[in-house]
């Protein structure tokens, strides 16, 4: 099956260019978007390998996604990255800044 968390049919966004990369295309969806420690900690570590890592994180920081996890980043941590960041931060440059790549 190919199927996209990302895509059209499950949040009505156009498909990004990065998508066809992502990592987690590999594994069940209901992983990333899951509230249980145990499956975010599992998520959380096949981001750490994803070679589109920033892309995801990037977006997510600018479409302020708050449910899933993203570029290794869950709802809460991404809120907190967006509070403390004054508008119009460049997530890209802020991101790898801290040491992110892929
Ligand atoms: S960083 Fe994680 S959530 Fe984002 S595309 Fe890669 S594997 Fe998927």
């Amino acid at each position: 099956m190919n199927y996209s968390r990302f895509g059209a049919g499950l949040l009505g966004w156009a498909e990004m260019s990065w998508e066809e990369q992502a990592r987690c295309r590999q594994y069940d969806p209901e992983m990333f978007f899951a509230p249980r420690a145990r499956a975010e900690r599992k998520a959380k570590t096949i981001c750490v390998k994803c070679p589109v890592k920033v892309d995801c994180l990037v977006f997510a920081l600018q479409a302020k996604v708050e449910f899933g996890i993203w570029g290794g980043t869950n709802g809460k941590e991404r809120r907190a990255m967006i509070r403390s960041s004054p508008v119009g931060t460049d997530w890209r440059e802020e991101i790898q800044s801290i040491g992110v790549t892929a």
